[in-house]
């Protein structure tokens, strides 16, 4: 029963609905919501349940609107997440760390403890058991990310359905790098768990993190949640407008994975190849965790030539380690190098 994880004030609300959907072909005049009358093409607030997009969305992935929910990135979902359901003080999350931080930069906004189950060193795989037996009527959300940030691997489908079937809570997979992964997305397993949250996002494979698109994806009853604590007017509509431009180039897109695909197998050759890279982790996403000699030293010696990468030496179980993304042909040649060069 997923009304009894709800935090009580959540039940208690009704979402937002603007008399523009209501009397959507029955009326002509709108003098109800304090808009310019002027005609800019911006004037008027966009549609609140976006459903041009969701309809474009649903075709691309197979699965109704009513189980879409799109947010400002997919930290929007992630934060209206805990707020569905853990109530502050109370309730907690689980993370499986080394992962994405906003899951508890979010929890830490809303007062919300975090527990943490290490992933396995090495294999980077979630302890099923251990996630199992440390879970209770409070924990809420265990949130998965597949493929993980910052490791890049995929967590086994196996794994991801034990951990669905045995939480008592909701289970967020977030596949916001699944385009750059050959694994298929947990968006197929909805049908068979309630208590399922599949996110992606435009900001990755689509190119588009600047207009802060995400989805969630789940049953009815849970996209009503979202409904329910959602902004208004939380998709924008130029964003809604480039969205559907995108999706309407939908090969534009799957050349520039396929390309991104191909410089990732070259930048982990290339990487490799260099004496002082002790491991470069498999990846299936747009970026490469690589365990080097002296990450500091690297790191800053790339500053110094204009290149940022991402140290996450200090994360447990990521000592050692930059995270390294996948830039254009270009950049990664300039990054190497810079790195041929490394002394
Ligand atoms: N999930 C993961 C695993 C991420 O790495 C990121 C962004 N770095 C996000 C979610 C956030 O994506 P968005 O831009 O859709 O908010």
């Amino acid at each position: 029963m997923i009304q009894n994880l709800v935090r009580p004030n959540i039940n208690r609300l009704t979402p937002y609905s603007s008399a523009r959907s209501e009397f959507k072909g029955k009326a002509e005049v709108f003098l109800d919501a304090n808009e310019s009358p002027y005609e800019t093409g911006y004037n008027r607030y966009p549609d609140p349940l976006q459903w041009k997009l969701k309809q474009a969305i649903s075709t691309l992935k197979g699965i109704a609107p009513e189980h879409i929910f799109l947010g400002n990135g997919s930290d929007e979902a992630i934060d209206l997440l805990l707020r569905i359901f853990c109530e502050p003080g109370a309730d907690h999350i689980i993370i499986l760390p080394p992962t994405y931080g906003m899951y508890r930069v979010s929890a830490d906004i809303s007062n919300v403890a975090v527990k943490e189950i290490p992933l396995r060193p090495g294999s980077f795989q979630p302890d099923v058991e251990a996630v199992l037996a440390e879970a209770d009527a409070h924990s809420k959300l265990l949130f998965i990310c597949s493929p993980n940030n910052p490791t890049g691997n995929s967590i086994r489908p196996g794994l991801i359905r034990e951990l669905t079937k045995g939480f008592p809570g909701i289970v967020v997979v977030d596949e916001a790098y699944i385009d750059f992964s050959a694994q298929e997305s947990a968006i197929r397993l909805l049908p068979e768990y309630s208590n399922l949250v599949v996110l992606q996002t435009f900001s990755k494979a689509w190119g588009m993190a600047g207009i802060r698109l995400g989805m969630a994806f789940a049953s009815e009853e849970i996209i009503g949640y979202f409904n329910k604590v959602k902004p208004p007017y939380n998709i924008n509509q130029l964003t809604q407008e480039a969205a559907l431009k995108a999706l309407d180039k939908q090969e534009a897109q799957e050349a520039q994975v396929k390309q991104l695909l191909g410089q990732r197998t070259l930048l982990q050759q290339y990487l490799g190849g260099l004496p002082f890279a002790e491991r470069i982790y498999p990846s299936d996403a747009n970026f490469l965790l690589v365990k080097v000699e002296d990450p500091t030293g690297i790191y800053n010696y790339l500053v110094d030539r204009g290149i940022i990468v991402r140290d996450r030496s200090r994360v447990t179980l990521c000592e050692g380690c930059l995270r390294i993304t996948v830039g254009t042909p270009e950049e990664n040649e300039r990054l190497f190098r810079a790195l041929v060069e490394f002394e």
